[in-house]
């Protein structure tokens, strides 16, 4: 595998750009306030111009934003070789039945293994929020790893690597109640089980929050030993033994829908060192280009080392 340079992080950073643009206007606001009878004229005419403003009903339909970094996904992954596959689906949430969409980009292997990686592109339901970090930095490195791997001067290497672009990660209302997180892995993880895919999967890894300035990335205890070893081992070889730490914290997120049905899986997460996590002050100024460099540099050579253990 190839080191990426300076070129890499660059091309993070605007991407990030994009997407937290992208994302952090007008996210749809579920809790958007119906027109109610109001006694005063200008409260009507308020209530009016509200429900104007108001988007469609979030059953029908995800934010213009949303749909926007969906094109844009696709575009770029398109752009950059990849095969590109969607999966529309209605995710049972509890504000009612939700449209959301997987994207997956798969680059071609030789043999009949999958190294698979995860970020989430959905952001936090919460008026003007951005979600440059929660979102739009991992978001934005898968990007690139696509562009790297896919690439027409990728070599052709043993296994194939899918990048799964997951929606519907964040909680509508309440991550703790009625399974009210992690939509579009649990959909990715049943869809592949029942295409037979998932046991082609030797290894997940999944990076969320990924961009913070100065980052401690901790073990999670939920993630699979020999894979978390794997991925730490790599970053102490690359010189990140201070970044990539040892110390353990426990982690709910989308690689947990493959531990469920086996498939081994490491989340890549700094959640204890972001202050601005699920603020309005998660916006493009904290994510760190240098921090990308990093975790996608380690990324990309934990994928080599699996597809030299997988050859
Ligand atoms: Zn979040």
């Amino acid at each position: 595998m190839h080191r990426p340079g300076k070129q890499f992080w660059v091309g993070v950073t605007a991407l990030a750009a994009l997407l937290a643009v992208a994302c952090g206007h007008d996210a749809a606001r579920p809790d958007a306030a119906p027109a109610t009878a109001a006694s005063a004229p200008a409260a009507a005419t308020q209530a009016a111009i509200a429900t104007a403003d108001a988007p469609p009903p979030a059953s029908e339909t995800g934010s213009d934003a949303l749909h926007k970094t969906q094109d844009y996904l696709r575009s770029q992954l398109q752009s950059f070789g990849c095969a590109v596959d969607e999966d529309d689906f209605h995710a049972s949430t509890p504000i009612g039945s939700l449209a959301m969409k997987n994207i997956i980009a798969k680059t071609q292997g030789e043999g009949k293994g999958i190294i698979l990686l995860l970020t989430h592109y959905d952001t936090l339901r919460m008026d003007r929020f951005v979600g440059a970090v929660d979102g739009g930095s991992s978001t934005g490195l898968m990007l690139e790893m696509a562009r790297l791997l896919c690439g027409a001067s990728a070599k052709r290497q043993p296994n194939s690597v899918w990048i799964g672009f997951l929606d519907g990660e964040e909680a509508l209302v309440n991550w703790h109640q009625d399974n009210d997180n992690t939509y579009g892995s649990r959909e990715l993880a049943a869809r592949l089980a029942t295409s037979g895919d998932l046991k082609r999967i030797h290894a997940v890894i999944l990076a969320d929050l990924i961009g913070p300035k100065n980052p401690k990335f901790r073990r999670d205890s939920n993630s699979t030993r020999w894979l978390t070893d794997l991925v730490w081992k790599t970053a102490a070889r690359l010189g990140y033994r201070d970044i990539f730490v040892s110390d353990e914290l426990a982690v709910e997120d989308d690689h947990l829908a493959f531990l469920n049905r086996g498939v081994p899986a490491v989340d890549i997460i700094d959640l204890n060192d972001f202050p601005y996590w699920h603020t309005l002050e998660d916006t493009l100024d904290k994510v760190s280009s240098r921090t990308l460099g990093i975790a996608g540099h380690v990324i990309l050579e934990s994928v080599g080392e699996l597809q030299k253990k997988y050859r």
